[in-house]
């Protein structure tokens, strides 16, 4: 035995001793679900799995990891879209996945706020908020998987941000163990606290880089009395940002979702998806709108169809396909969600998730698109995102498989031209899916090196030998 492979040894049993024998996973097999990314794009390898069960034993885990100056990776559900939650791939690191700290501890209804342990799948937080009668509106493709440790840990955004903000606008309180295992309680439930530096804003999305966090509160909401979902045929992104500022001149913080479409994603969806379609008419573009809140389901449903004669009339919009029921809006939102998972099925692509100005997006799109069709004919462009937000989903690949592996290659050269104008236009390189290791190289150019050193010292203090989550983001 080499001496790496006896100190290794020698941390696999306390690991051991400090989650029991059975929660340490060494075997290939066992580890190996952990060890890939949801889109298949990195492989990672790892000294151990170790899947504590409460915040002691993460801390003794840590402690342990932090003794023996072995790196540690925190996992949540692995839906990380940029590599950020798998190890490298020389296997010298120890993967802590969270699943097993899975209990809601309470729910205050009267403050509005909920503890939960950083393993819960974010459906189930859903679900125990409704049951107290409250909405927890953090919503996004992922939710029956994803847990709300990854959502903090990326500052998830998903498809209600336009009314109730990002995972960092809905959390209170943190618990987090930091690199070294000492435990922070900051598990308060105040929406005003101006006792010094807001520390728990640290670790929300620094990707698991600062520390594992091992419990939140998070903000609940009243449920809404009423919804009314339409999607809408569209036929330019500008015609987008101008209905937009009419649906919010008109709904106000009523609007719930702006989701933009181009027809090319909503084909994906058909093709791969069949079970999902519902009934909605050719076109370029597609916006898909929630307004929710108010009396109840007729009478927003009528305030919205009023809205839409007038935008029909005006050739605002030029279909529109109100919801009459929940399951019809159901209908209409998985023409939305299934995005993503059409786009697997059919192939790797090029994803980009960016943020601009709002009034910057029809130029974005119409800049990038008209650069990257002359650089790479025949290439497939995926538009849809959060345009309410200011943020796109703008991914490319090449429609014919036999020439899609080069195209992947060329990534690079398609980075250069996506983030040049993002950059140009004022935006962010990361609006979503955070940094992880595939854009870290992408940051060091489009951050100001003061705002990376700061970002280092940041990190060397914390964790001083570089321990936890290395080679993601910095
Ligand atoms: P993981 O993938 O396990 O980890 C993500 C990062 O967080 C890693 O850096 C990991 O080290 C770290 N981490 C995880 N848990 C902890 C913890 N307890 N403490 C410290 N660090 C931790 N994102 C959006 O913002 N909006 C969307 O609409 C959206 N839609 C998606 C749709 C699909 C189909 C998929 C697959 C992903 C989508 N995502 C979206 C990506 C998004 O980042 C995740 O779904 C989610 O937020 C990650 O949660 P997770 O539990 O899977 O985290
Ligand atoms: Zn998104």
């Amino acid at each position: 035995m080499n001496p790496v492979n006896s100190e290794h040894a020698k941390l696999l049993r306390t690991l051991a001793e400090a989650v029991g024998a059975e929660q340490l996973l060494t075997a290939s097999e066992a580890m190996a679900p952990h060890l890939e990314d949801w889109r298949g794009r990195y492989r990672g390898a790892a000294i151990a799995v170790v899947r504590p069960a409460n915040t002691a034993e993460v801390s003794a885990v840590v402690r342990a990891c932090a003794e023996a100056g072995v790196a540690m990776v925190p996992q949540g559900g692995n839906t990380s879209l940029c590599g950020a939650a798998t190890p490298a791939a020389d296997g010298q690191a120890v993967l802590i996945s969270v699943s097993r700290l899975n209990s809601v501890r309470a729910i205050d209804p009267a403050n509005n706020t909920m503890t939960v342990d950083a393993g819960c799948v974010l459906q189930t937080l859903q679900d125990a908020a409704a049951q107290a009668g409250r909405l927890f509106p953090l919503s996004l493709a992922a939710e029956g998987s994803c847990q709300i440790g990854g959502n903090l840990s990326t500052n998830a955004g998903g498809v209600q941000v336009l009314r109730y903000g990002n995972t960092r606008e809905l959390t209170l309180g943190l618990e987090v163990v930091l690199p070294n295992g000492d435990v922070w309680n900051g598990l308060r439930g105040l929406r005003k606290d101006n006792t010094g530096y807001d520390l728990k804003q640290l670790f929300i999305g620094a990707e698991g880089t600062l520390g594992i966090i091992t419990a939140a509160v998070v903000k609940l909401f009243p449920l809404p009395r009423a919804t009314a979902t339409a999607w809408l045929a569209i036929d330019s992104p500008a015609l987008a940002v101008r209905l937009l500022a009419d649906l919010q001149a008109s709904f106000g913080a009523l609007l719930t979702a702006c989701e933009l479409v181009s027809d090319v994603a909503l084909g994906l969806v058909r093709k791969h998806l069949p079970a999902s379609p519902a009934a909605v008419s050719a076109s370029p573009w597609h916006l898909l709108i929630e307004v929710s809140g108010g009396d109840g389901d007729d009478a927003r449903r009528q305030a919205l169809e009023v809205f839409l004669a007038e935008a029909l009339d005006s050739g605002a919009i030029s279909d529109a396909v109100l919801a009459q029921s929940g399951e019809q809006a159901q209908r209409l939102w998985a023409l939305r969600e299934n995005i993503g998972e059409a786009q697997k099925i059919e192939g790797l692509s090029i994803k980009h998730d960016i943020s601009l100005p709002i009034s910057r997006i029809p130029e974005f799109i119409e800049r990038a698109d008209q650069q990257l069709v002359q650089a790479f004919p025949d290439i497939r462009i995926v538009t849809f995102g959060h345009i309410g937000d200011g943020n796109l989903h703008y991914n490319q690949s090449k429609a014919a498989a036999g020439e899609n592996g080069a195209f992947i290659a060329a990534q690079p050269a398609v980075n250069r031209i996506v983030y040049e104008l993002v950059h140009k236009l004022g935006g962010s390189i990361s609006a979503e899916h955070g940094i992880g290791q595939l854009k870290r190289d992408e940051l060091l150019r489009y951050k100001s090196p003061v705002e990376i050193e700061m970002m280092r010292a940041i990190k060397r203090t914390l964790d001083p030998q570089g321990l936890m989550n290395p080679g993601k983001v910095l």
